[in-house]
């Protein structure tokens, strides 16, 4: 089965076609880049990933249910097995470190006042864990806008890490920072998809085209909300 599963979606705002008949299959463990211009429909096919956005027709299959027809407590059970990364990182500034990290494990949209009471001794371990991963273990109990922009966006990773979710859906996670670290937070996203037993599926949409080459196996072009290329990426070449 795959991962995500589009068939002839379109998805319109007024006269506007965001999305314009996708049909479009990413499968397990599959790391797809969604490359094309600003307004191209990268983030709208990624907000339909986790039902922000519901289609205008067309069919939409995320780890084997329809979004935008789950219940409120099915969707909320998807979308628990779905990580997000985005360009702003959704992290509390005042919270400290480990309580950041533990959040994708309540819901994004859990009370967070409420996150430290209730994180237990063995969350605080796996956060420390994943912390490590991300090189950045001595900042467990840091308060978090207290850490560098780079060290926040680690702490982001983290919290996708132990989320372990089986879908990561990333939307332009680098594309605010400077080629050096674009590459290593691309390198740090892609590392944490092979931590899992069952490799975890990206989907990611970036500016970069050569970026997208280098870091996902498939490259998947949107202009005016369609596909006009989908290769493996090693088959990318200058025609493109
Ligand atoms: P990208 O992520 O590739 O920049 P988007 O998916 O954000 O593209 O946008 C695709 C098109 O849909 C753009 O023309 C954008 O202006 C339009 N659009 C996106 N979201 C909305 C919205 N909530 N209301 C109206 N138009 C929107
Ligand atoms: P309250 O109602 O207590 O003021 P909310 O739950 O409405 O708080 O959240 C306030 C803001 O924090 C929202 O904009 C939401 O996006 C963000 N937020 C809430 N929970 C989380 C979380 N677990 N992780 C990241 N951001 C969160």
């Amino acid at each position: 089965m795959a991962a995500v599963s589009l068939r002839d979606v379109s998805v319109s705002y007024g006269q506007r076609r965001a999305v314009d008949g996708i049909t479009l299959q990413v499968r397990p463990g599959e790391r797809v880049a969604l490359v094309g211009p600003s307004g191209a429909g990268k983030s709208t096919l990624l907000g339909l990933c986790n039902g922000i956005v519901v289609p205008s027709s067309g069919e939409v299959q995320v780890l084997g249910s329809d979004p935008a027809r789950a219940s409120g407590r099915a969707l909320k059970r998807l979308r628990r097995r779905i990580g997000t990364v985005h360009q702003q990182l959704h992290l509390i500034g005042p919270l400290r470190v480990v309580h950041n990290v533990n959040a994708g494990q309540l819901g994004r949209w859990g009370p967070w006042r409420a996150l430290r009471s209730l994180i237990r001794p063995l969350q605080v371990d796996q956060a420390r864990d994943a912390l490590a991963r991300m090189g950045i273990a001595g900042h467990l109990h840091s308060r978090t806008d207290r850490l560098s922009g780079g060290e926040q966006q680690r702490v982001a990773l983290a919290r996708v890490l132990v989320q372990d979710p089986e879908l990561v859906l990333a939307d332009e996670p680098v594309s605010s920072l400077d080629p050096a670290r674009a590459e290593e937070v691309m390198r740090l996203l892609c590392g944490l998809l092979e931590e899992s037993p069952r490799r975890r599926t990206l989907v990611v949409s970036l500016h970069d085209f050569d970026l997208a080459v280098r870091h996902c196996d498939r490259v998947v072009g949107l202009r005016h909300g369609r596909v006009v290329l989908d290769l493996p990426a090693d088959e990318v070449d200058e025609r493109a």
